[in-house]
């Protein structure tokens, strides 16, 4: 199974549509969650499943996750070690992307929160952003979305080990490489129902 068809598979199961590109409605910031909702998006005269509006073209966005997505494909499947290692230090910056996009976002819509955090210079925690942590915050999601934080952690300490040059952790494997694979999928769907369940506007 390719990288592709485990993220169409991880959000059907989440009745999260089957894009590889999540379409996102230029107005409310809603990314479409099940197949048909895409089609509504990506028809000119439909309104927003979320907002309503209508006469939009939905915007096609974020279509460099997917392109980073294959590659971590491609680099965890690989045989030379330097790819498998590339596929885990790609999947770390990817997520840590993603939680930089709806923190992003999240501000948009709160502007009081720029004005308490914009004066410090060090990249803000997302408890800082949304008063939670990832663990509080995806409370009521899916299962395997729920447990995702605890498989970040661990992925993002080798990951910081390895970049750190920690002889113990020299060699991120091709097990790691696979590990991030499984985890890809995860990935795009916690940054789709996070996305709509707090990055909304209106
Ligand atoms: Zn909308």
């Amino acid at each position: 199974m390719t990288i592709e068809d485990k993220i169409r598979k991880a959000l059907m199961k989440h009745g999260m549509g089957s894009t590889l590109v999540p379409i996102r409605c230029p107005s409310c910031n809603f990314l479409a969650s099940t197949p048909e909702e895409e089609e509504q998006l990506f028809r000119k005269k439909a309104q927003c499943p979320h907002c309503g509006v209508k006469d939009k073209i939905a915007q096609i966005t974020l279509d460099n996750y997917i392109l980073v997505c294959d590659w971590i494909g491609q680099f965890a499947t690989s045989s030379n070690h330097r790819d498998q290692v590339s596929a885990t230090i790609m999947f770390c910056v990817l997520f840590e992307s993603i939680l930089e996009t709806l923190k992003r976002d999240y501000i948009s819509i709160h502007p009081e929160i720029d004005s308490r955090i914009k004066d410090t210079e060090k990249t803000f925690k997302i408890k800082d952003v949304f008063g939670k942590t990832l663990i509080q915050l995806l409370d009521s999601a899916p299962l395997d979305i729920k447990q995702f934080p605890d498989e970040w952690e661990t992925i993002r300490i080798k990951r910081n080990n390895f970049m750190h040059g920690h002889s113990g952790y020299l060699y991120l494997n091709q097990k790691d490489a696979q590990d991030v694979m499984d985890l890809t999928p995860k990935a795009i769907a916690l940054f789709i129902w996070m996305n709509n369940k707090y990055c909304l506007r209106s």
